[in-house]
């Protein structure tokens, strides 16, 4: 008789094992539908020795696999990066296959490339909701599930369709939607500089084999044009690419050019497809016929057939932390990838992170600098602005000499872009007579003002309120005030200034799709805009040659909370942004506006001096033990219940093992006290860098036990404290 060992797609629980009925074959790696209790669940064979299992069940009482999925089966470097995952960052094994299988894609087996149409009959009865489905479903195609949520029908009216033959189940033709990208569609004509950095990438494709490479390069060096040499001779090579974005906004304007590039699109994947798209996508990628994925960080555990090359987009990024569910760090996880496939990795980025540095320090990583622009464009001048100095006039923002530079850059019909990382119109509102401030009823934050949807919000966890008329506190209706700018009020500002001007409010609340991004690039391509206030969302990626005048609007915000890597990360935020300016012909121009203009990262951004900065951060993390010399973990441990949460923490800190090396810190309430609701305390674990800090946590933790209302998870090398 035949066992398997099955990882079923519920993260509570261990490997299960199954009996394989007669005439079924599984192998490491097979999509399985597996029966628990009442239900059937998808998951995946895997090695028993290498996935030990704590219920060991006699083959008596063992239940029958149901059925096998029409799908290959997770090849062995990605069940490697799934074991190595789990481990590194103390998951359960369930939770890092699920983002193999994308949830959807791979569950309906045979059905996978099955969607449905109308076929142009007229059922014989003809109820109004069925009149209604198909008429709005016009020539679209689909799942039954988008079907019915495009007709706003329940499944049921559809399925009724099929039966009554007006609506079909097509098979989707997956060859002909994945055209393979050409690599000699438009190659460009490659600087010296430029082509010595692709010859190098490209010999490392050719090699098959391991090699993590940092491409340091500025804005407008041409790092992108570099690195598709190397994803143009994986094609040639027959083998598949993936190129990580931090963001999903970035994707628009990648496809745009990819398809300038090569001819044609490559295969999009982020939390914005349809689940049809997903589904098509999970197949073309997991038979080998999409060449080129491009995608958020959820496409590293994606089952490649054949992966030839991995590259990280602006890998410095912290989007690339993934802070809920399984917490990774994608550009960890990518070159982990790597590793396992036996593939280069590139990662790219104008601002590498200390730690990415620090690895080309030790020989790690190999390296590659493009240290000046491609063409005639020229690095932007930047000066820093002396607020203490130059005041802006009472509830304004903005210092006479930048408003002069924005008018002078729109008078010659330039662009400008003002940078501050705050969306909505105010940080916080309160009351002038009796004090009262809004602070959001299940979080330790306050309600942002939006004046666009007239509510304030919570940022954490997206409570909304309308906003009042009067203070909810002492009634008085004249006493609300807002306080500090947002994007929005900056907006505001720049429209009394300059009433002709076009000004866009550029931020997740008005760029929430691929979609809305591609309208925002084509305004901005066709001149249709003047002035851009944006967040974070503006500074990366985006390639405007007409416009020539940043403005960072406050350059102190990301310095305050002391965050480890507060000044590293503000000087990777104003260098992107400021990289966004004079990137064609027209020289360009940075100001940031700040308090404290001798403060060395300001320095280093007003002369240019990375070295130096990059330098002393560094030596400033070593002697704090921080990473990369040192590490964290965080363990957090919350409850809506206070005290439960309280004392599991104390329990937790009570039980801390004393090992050489190591410091627990706390607990202490989290630095987001309250969150969704939930109490949350915080132990921080630090640890000299050579400590196996998980096989620590394991033990410790997994000597103790706690109620179900309280929920304890550990963020292995955390970015926020
Ligand atoms: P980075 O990613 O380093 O910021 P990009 O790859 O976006 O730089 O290049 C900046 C601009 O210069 C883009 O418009 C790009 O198409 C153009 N460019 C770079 N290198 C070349 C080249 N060799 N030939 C033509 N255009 C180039
Ligand atoms: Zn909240």
């Amino acid at each position: 008789m035949s066992r398997a060992r099955v990882l079923v797609l519920n993260s509570a629980l261990g490997p299960l094992d199954y009996r394989v009925p007669h005439g079924m074959t599984v192998e490491p790696g097979s999509i399985v539908v597996a029966p628990l209790g009442p239900r059937q669940l998808v998951g995946v064979v895997w090695e028993p020795e290498r996935m030990p299992s704590d219920a060991e069940v006699g083959d008596n009482r063992l239940r029958n696999l149901i059925a096998v999925a029409d799908a290959p089966p997770l090849r062995d470097p990605l069940r490697r990066l799934v074991e190595w995952t789990a481990d590194y960052y103390l998951a359960a094994p369930a939770a890092v296959v699920r983002m193999a299988l994308s949830s959807t894609a791979a569950l309906e087996g045979q059905k996978l490339v099955v969607e449905y149409r109308a076929t142009g009959h007229v059922p014989d009865r003809l109820t109004p909701q069925r009149a209604q489905a198909l008429e709005r479903i016009g020539d679209r195609q689909g799942l039954i599930r988008e079907l019915a949520t495009i007709a706003d029908v329940s499944d049921g009216v559809i399925r009724g369709l099929v039966k009554a033959g007006a609506i079909e189940g097509v098979e989707v033709d997956i060859d002909s939607l994945y055209p393979l990208p050409d690599p000699d569609h438009a190659p460009p004509a490659l600087s010296a500089e430029q082509a010595a950095a692709a010859d190098a990438l490209v010999a490392d494709v050719a090699a098959h084999a391991f090699h993590p490479t940092l491409l340091d390069g500025v804005t407008g060096s041409g790092k992108t044009e570099v690195y598709f040499e190397a994803v143009a001779e994986a094609i040639r090579q027959g083998r598949q690419c993936l190129v990580l974005l931090p963001e999903i906004a970035l994707t628009e304007p990648f496809l745009k050019r990819f398809h300038d590039r090569f001819g044609c699109e490559p295969v999009a994947w982020h939390s914005g497809l349809r689940s049809s798209q997903r589904r098509r996508a999970w197949r073309a990628i997991a038979s080998g016929q999409a060449a080129v994925t491009v995608g958020a960080r959820s496409a590293l555990f994606l089952p490649y057939a054949d992966l030839g090359l991995i590259v990280v987009d602006e890998a410095h990024e912290t989007s690339f932390k993934q802070e809920d569910g399984v917490h990774y760090h994608a550009r960890d996880v990518a070159v982990m990838r790597g590793k396992f496939e036996g593939c280069p990795v590139i990662l790219a980025s104008a601002t590498p992170a200390i730690e990415t540095r620090q690895q080309v320090a030790l020989g790690n990583y190999a390296e590659l600098r493009l240290p000046g622009r491609y063409g005639v464009a020229e690095l932007p001048t930047i000066e820093a602005i002396d607020l203490l100095e130059q005041k802006p006039d009472r509830g304004r923002w903005l210092a006479p000499s930048l408003v002069k530079a924005i008018g002078e850059t729109f008078e010659r019909g330039e662009q400008s872009l003002l940078f501050l990382n705050r969306r909505g119109y105010a940080p916080l509102t309160l009351c002038r007579t009796c004090g009262h401030r809004f602070q959001c009823p299940n979080c330790t934050a306050w309600m942002v003002e939006h004046r666009l949807t007239r509510r304030l919000a919570c940022h954490h966890c997206g409570h909304v309120e309308p906003v009042p008329r009067a203070c909810p506190e002492c009634g008085d209706e004249e006493s609300l005030v807002a306080c500090g700018p947002g994007v929005e009020r900056i907006a505001d500002e720049v429209a009394a200034l300059f009433p002709e001007a076009r000004v866009a409010v550029v931020t997740s609340d008005t760029i929430w799709s691929p979609a809305k991004a591609a309208e925002f690039v084509n305004r901005m391509e066709a001149g249709d805009i003047d002035i851009v206030v944006g967040t974070q969302l503006v500074t990366k990626g985006y390639h405007f040659p007409n416009l020539t005048l940043v403005g960072v609007v406050d350059a102190d915000l990301g310095l305050e909370g002391g965050d480890l890597r507060a000044a590293e990360r503000t000087f990777q935020q104003i260098r992107q942004v400021s990289g966004r300016a004079g990137r064609g012909e027209k020289p360009g121009h940075v100001y940031i506006q700040t308090h404290s203009p001798k403060a060395q990262v300001m320095q280093a951004l007003v002369t240019g001096d990375a070295e130096t900065f990059y330098a002393a951060e560094t030596e400033a993390r070593r002697d704090a033990g921080a990473p990369p010399f040192g590490r964290y973990a965080a363990i957090i441990v919350s409850s809506e219940d206070q005290p439960a949460a309280h004392e599991i923490a104390r329990l937790i800190g009570r039980a801390a093992p004393e090992v050489e090396g190591m410091h627990v810190y706390g607990p202490a309430p989290a630095p987001l006290a309250m969150l969704r609701g939930r109490h949350r305390y915080r132990l921080l674990v630090h640890a000299r860098r050579t400590l196996d800090v998980q096989d620590v946590i394991r033990g410790w933790l997994g000597a103790l036990d706690w109620p179900a209302k309280v929920r304890v998870s550990v963020d292995v090398d955390p970015y926020s404290f």
